[in-house]
């Protein structure tokens, strides 16, 4: 970029909102995943009115823009692919409206994800999804990425809560997409195709969510297996019953390990895998329930069930599945965290596949995740500088995303497309959904400026077109 473009981008953010040194690029560079390329520079908006302002600029001068919510993403989707501009959504972060009565609240897209229950707490409502990164992600990334969470199982992921949004397009129009209304049918589902666009199709500024109201009561309880396959077909066997926890999640023994060594959180470190099951709503149903699923996993090769008996010992359970990955990242210099997810029905075969896999290159995998989901997370432990095993841990990967998709599952659950698997989303939606995507994003995006080079390219024009 040229000093006059800056010379723009500080009339339209003001200066101290741009930032192009060396330094503050490379802070830029990367997100959660392993990809990391510097922008030319970064810019934080505080106003729909700037964002809109920087997209038409951006056409006219044909640069590429990345909205960047926290960074947090697992797939490569705020890096910016072809440079450019950054733009950094974490500065609008108010409450724009809190409308109990109707259980809704409209928040900018930069808030952090875990700064919504306090407001809503007031009037004892709730936001229910809620990642393992709700600490630090923003709406706006979970819109984006479609984000799921702990208690996905029996309350849904993002998009079951997104109402309305305002959205900035990529040649500066802004337009409000949804409503308030419990029901809508006014022209397509628009903010429906906002949610898991990653940032290609427009820049989200205010969301409006559905809160739930906070369960009167919860049961947890902690099943510890001496078998993988244990564990796996007490998921589909809870399923079946026709219970549904709240929040079913998988530890493996690699995992457990792992949290203990990064923090005791009570985990017993000889169990093969684990599950962390939670019931809730009114105190009777949420009791009989978790009696059901203590008779479902009890059919399967477990070693002790035992309720969490205050809410501390709750605390310290759950806490251990939040640290799971960072305390699987200090087990080897990298890793390379999965989202593949099959149908709960399946997930024997699943964890089964997966244990083959790592056999059979060798490979030290972690798996945990939201079994209750369908959605484990197989996380390669490895070390980006030993050139052989990288090798092997690829070959991993694509047997991993094949066995997903052999299982009638998909190779993304909850972390998106973005650059790390956008070389395998032709395998899951064949050709014919790709050129679909492709006409979606030239309709948003003529000029492919938006976040260009995610979850698939573009076809290069033809002769007569680029005339
Ligand atoms: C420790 C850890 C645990 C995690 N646990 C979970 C989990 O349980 N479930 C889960 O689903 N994910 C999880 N994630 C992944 C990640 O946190 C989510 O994908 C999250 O939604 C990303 O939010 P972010 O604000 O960091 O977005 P970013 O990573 O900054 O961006 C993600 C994508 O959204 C786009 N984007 C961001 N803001 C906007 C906007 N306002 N408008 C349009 N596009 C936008 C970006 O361009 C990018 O493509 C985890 C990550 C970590 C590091």
């Amino acid at each position: 970029m040229n000093n006059s473009q800056i010379k723009e981008l500080e009339a339209i953010f003001s200066k101290e909102n741009v930032l192009t040194a060396q330094e503050d690029m490379i802070a830029y560079s990367y997100d959660a995943s392993h990809v990391e390329i510097r922008p030319e520079a970064v810019v934080f908006a505080t106003t729909t009115e700037q964002i809109s302002a920087l997209m038409k600029f951006a056409y006219r001068e044909h640069l590429p823009v990345t909205p960047r919510g926290q960074g947090s993403g697992l797939s490569g989707g705020s890096v910016p692919l072809n440079r450019g501009i950054v733009l950094c959504m974490d500065r609008m972060k108010r409450v724009i409206e809190f409308d109990p009565a109707n259980r809704l609240i409209t928040v900018e897209a930069g808030l952090t994800t875990a700064d919504i229950d306090p407001v809503a707490g007031e009037a004892n409502l709730f936001y229910p999804p809620d990642p393992g990164s709700v600490a630090f992600s923003t709406i706006g990334g979970n819109v984006a990425e479609n984000a799921g969470g702990l208690r996905g199982l029996k309350y849904g992921v993002t998009k079951d809560y997104v109402k309305m949004m305002k959205v900035v397009l990529p040649q500066g129009d802004i337009v409000t997409m949804g409503n308030k209304c419990v029901k809508h049918v006014a022209g397509f589902n628009m903010e429906g195709i906002f949610v898991g666009s990653e940032g290609l199709l427009g820049i989200m500024t205010e969301v409006t969510l559905a809160l739930l109201p906070i369960p009167k009561h919860r049961e947890s309880a902690l099943a510890i297996f001496n078998s993988l396959d244990g564990a796996a077909q007490a998921v589909s066997d809870i399923i079946a019953s026709g219970v549904t926890p709240s929040t079913m999640e998988f530890m493996d023994n690699a995992t457990i390990n792992a949290i203990q060594n990064f923090k005791d959180c009570g985990l017993p470190r000889d169990a093969a895998a684990v599950l962390l099951i939670e019931t809730d709503g009114e105190e009777h149903s949420a009791v009989f329930e978790m009696a059901q699923v203590e008779i479902q996993v009890k059919k399967n090769d477990i070693r002790e069930f035992s309720r969490a008996k205050s809410s501390e010992e709750r605390d310290r359970l759950f806490e251990g599945r939040r640290v799971a990955l960072n305390a699987l990242a200090s087990v080897k210099p990298n890793l390379i965290l999965e989202d593949a997810t099959v149908m709960r029905s399946r997930l024997p075969e699943m964890v089964r596949g997966i244990t083959d896999i790592a056999q059979q290159y060798q490979l030290q995998v972690g798996i945990f995740g939201h079994a209750g989901d369908g959605n484990l997370h197989p996380t390669f432990l490895v070390d980006m500088r030993d050139k052989e095993e990288m090798a092997r841990t690829e070959q991993g990967v694509t047997a991993l995303f094949q066995l997903a998709i052999d299982l009638e599952g998909t190779i993304s659950g909850e972390h998106g497309i973005g650059l790390e698997k956008k070389p395998f989303l032709r395998n899951q939606i064949g050709a014919e959904g790709i050129r679909l995507l492709q006409d979606i994003k030239k309709t948003f995006d003529p000029l492919n400026l938006l976040n260009p080079g995610k979850m698939f390219d573009m076809p290069e024009p033809t002769a007569c077109q680029s005339a």
